[in-house]
């Protein structure tokens, strides 16, 4: 069975190749609509939203399967893709004003050119507390959704200014590592859900790695996060099969970054490397560290960094282990941390066991076992 429908009209908008759909929506476009269906249009500004139909007419063929635009994999039904099988996409979108046969409206995804199927209006009461609603249900079931979609689109400034809300600060490590891993991320085409089915594999324990942290989804806390501590300004993202890339810093990426903004570099110099936390000191650090965070963000990719496809060992999924309360302490301890003395369990400190510890030097072994006690 197949049905023939009548193109009505066709879409005008800047958009001739395809784009993030989400970019498409902010913009306006021009529904013109042929003479010979032109009365049909009678009293439609009467209508705040429209329903429009169109034809994906590019969309050669089509895919059960698919990536969507957030990251995950589905069957098309379950998304909005062009390569499905009745070619038929619709669109709720804002009617702003009609001139004779044509519509200008906002929110339409369609290219330029797009053959235009049916038209029908929409109305949507939607309060403040629904479209907030609606929002926090659409966060619970995607946390990561706005940040895939930043990602996808490379708003890579949108990405640095919500990773600063763990950061703290703007600074040109932040920026690149915002950087370097939305490019992982595009090249992956994939989103974490936070349980370790893609790490990230950091090289470097600085700003960069809060960047990484955001952008990946792979954190400290949730497992994802390998770091090796070998001090270079690179980071791997892999799949659990391993494949990834690895983005590492070019040898004359510093002395670019510093050509581009000479200013910084001189505050960076006082406030990280002397120690000066005078406030005059600290107050020109971080202006300057905005400005430049944001100019980082600016610079040539592919002068900074090497990109390299590779396929690395991944550790098994993190056990899970019981916990057994400290015979001394009374704090329950991870099993696996617990020392067997003269017949009881004690936690590290109170057996006056060394510990591992990741501190700004790195990972190091702690040199008084019963500082943390104190
Ligand atoms: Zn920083
Ligand atoms: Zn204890």
């Amino acid at each position: 069975m197949s049905l023939q429908i009548p193109y009505i009209g066709t879409v005008k908008s800047r958009f001739a190749e395809p784009a993030n759909p989400g970019i498409m929506r902010e913009e306006q476009s021009v529904i013109e609509i042929f003479e010979d269906y032109a009365d049909g249009l009678f009293k439609i500004e009467l209508s705040d939203y429209l329903e429009v139909y169109f034809h994906f007419d590019k969309a050669a063929s089509y895919d059960l399967q698919t990536y969507t635009y957030t990251g995950d994999y589905k069957g098309v039904f379950a998304t909005r893709s062009p390569r499905r099988p009745s070619q038929i996409g619709s669109t709720l979108v804002k009617l702003i004003e009609r001139r004779g046969n044509t519509l200008v409206v906002q929110g339409l995804d369609a290219l330029d050119g797009t053959p235009v199927l049916d038209i029908k209006p929409m109305h949507i009461p939607l309060t403040e507390e629904e479209v907030a609603g609606a929002e926090i249900h659409s966060r619970k079931n995607n946390p990561r959704k706005q940040v895939f979609s930043d990602i996808w689109a490379n708003r890579t400034d949108r990405l640095m200014l919500d990773a600063a809300r763990m950061h703290g600060h703007f600074c040109p490590g932040l920026a690149l590592g915002v950087m370097m891993a939305t490019r992982a991320m595009q090249l992956m085409r994939s989103n974490s859900d936070g349980l370790e089915d893609l790490l990230a594999i950091t090289e470097t324990n600085n700003c960069i790695t809060d960047g990484i942290q955001y952008v990946t989804g792979c954190s400290f806390g949730n497992n994802g996060l390998i770091f090796k501590d070998i001090g270079k300004t690179a980071f791997t993202l892999a799949r659990r099969d391993g494949k990834g890339y690895r983005i590492a810093s070019r040898a004359d990426a510093i002395e670019y970054m510093r050509q581009a903004s000479p200013l910084f570099s001189e505050s960076y110099q006082k406030v990280v490397a002397e120690n000066d936390r005078s406030e005059e000191v600290v107050v020109k650090f971080k202006v300057t560290g905005i400005e430049k965070a944001f100019a980082t963000l600016a610079l040539d990719f592919d002068k900074l960094f090497t990109v390299e496809e590779v396929t690395v060992k991944i550790p098994a999924y993190a056990p899970v282990h019981e916990s057994i309360v400290c015979d001394k302490c009374g704090e329950p301890v991870m099993a696996s941390r617990i020392i067997h003395q003269n017949e009881s369990n004690l936690c590290m400190p109170c057996a006056g066991h060394r510990t591992a510890e990741l501190i700004g030097h790195g990972i190091s072994i702690e040199t008084n076992p019963n500082s943390a006690k104190e």
